[in-house]
């Protein structure tokens, strides 16, 4: 019998890796705060729960992926929370990317009933979470990531244990600062081009056969060139992951100059309304500025 898992918070990420779960033969429990969404779920075989607590409870496992600590922090503890029915020795493998400091403090809440905690953010967005092809990397007891093992491969193709609670989140946060600067500076670069009057798909052809070609920016770049910013990952998302990590940085004594203007960047196209677009949207900011469009 294949263990029982409880599956919270059904967005871009969450909606194919609960489908996935399902697929594989495992018994699913879904909840989301906005029941719409679990119509597909439903259809595919899943329950439905009403709570968080109806869908953790009797369960194996808790899987939950929402969008940032407060969610988390409500999914768990709040009424009709997690904390109400978990059961002792169940793992919640939480995969929202959060605060490392709260992450620890769940941990300690859920250990409370007996039950386990790991934090294990991904990555590789919404084509591979449908294709099952996340990176995972987790905090947490040894012993529970073992566990999880058997269930988080059929979501991810690469599972690195990163050590104690919260190493797995602070993998994370570099992993995105990285990312979003990358993005933000392609785009910097492709409005300077766009400016001299080059076209992006000869930029582009310059790019890709420099030591600047990263598989990132060649899988954003076709949508960046078209305007098509239908979000794999939300921009508003970005900016939370970057202020998170500046504000681990802060308590680390950890400068970091480039990711804080960064942050502003992505800070100011969300202030724009651009929150819930894609991240590479951040390019429409700069084409503002500058008066030009790096587009066909
Ligand atoms: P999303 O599409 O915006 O989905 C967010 C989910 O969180 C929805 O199910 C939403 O419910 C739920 N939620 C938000 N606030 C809640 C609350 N107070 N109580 C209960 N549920 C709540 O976001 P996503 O792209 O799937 O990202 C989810 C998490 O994964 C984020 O932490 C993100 O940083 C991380 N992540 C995303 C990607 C990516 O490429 N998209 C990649 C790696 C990691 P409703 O449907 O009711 O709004």
């Amino acid at each position: 019998m294949p263990p029982s898992i409880g599956f919270i918070g059904l967005g871009i990420m969450g909606q194919p890796m609960a489908l996935n779960l399902v697929k594989a033969g495992f018994p699913v429990t879904v909840f989301n705060r906005t029941p719409a969404k679990t119509g597909v779920l439903k259809s595919a075989g899943a329950k439905v729960a009403a709570t968080p607590a109806e869908a953790a409870a009797g369960t194996d496992f808790v899987l939950c992926i929402v969008s940032d600590t407060a969610a988390v922090e409500e999914v768990v503890t709040g009424k009709g929370g997690i904390l109400e029915s978990i059961g002792s020795g169940a793992v919640v493998i939480d995969s929202s990317t959060i605060s490392p400091v709260a992450s620890r403090k769940f941990a300690c809440t859920v250990a409370g009933r007996g039950a386990s905690w790991l934090d294990a953010p991904v990555t590789g967005s919404k084509h591979l979470a449908e294709k099952g092809e996340l990176t995972y990397m987790v905090g947490g007891d040894r012993d529970a990531f073992d566990r999880a093992l058997p269930v988080l491969q059929v979501l991810g193709k690469k599972h690195i244990y990163c050590g104690i609670h919260g190493l797995g989140l602070a993998a994370k946060l570099a992993q995105n600062v990285i990312q979003s600067t990358m993005v933000e500076i392609f785009c910097e670069g492709f409005v300077l081009a766009a400016k001299a009057g080059l076209k992006p798909r000869t930029m582009m052809e310059v790019i890709q056969g420099s030591m600047a070609r990263a598989s990132l920016t060649d899988f954003k770049a076709p949508f960046i060139f078209t305007g098509d910013f239908t979000p794999y990952f939300p921009l508003k998302l970005m900016h939370k992951d970057l202020a998170l990590a500046l504000e681990s940085a802060y308590a680390q004594n950890v400068p970091m100059p480039a990711a804080a203007a960064v942050k502003e960047v992505y800070g100011a196209a969300k202030a724009q309304g651009k929150g819930d677009l894609d991240y590479a949207a951040v390019v429409t900011f700069l084409e503002e500025l500058a008066k030009v469009q790096v587009r066909d």
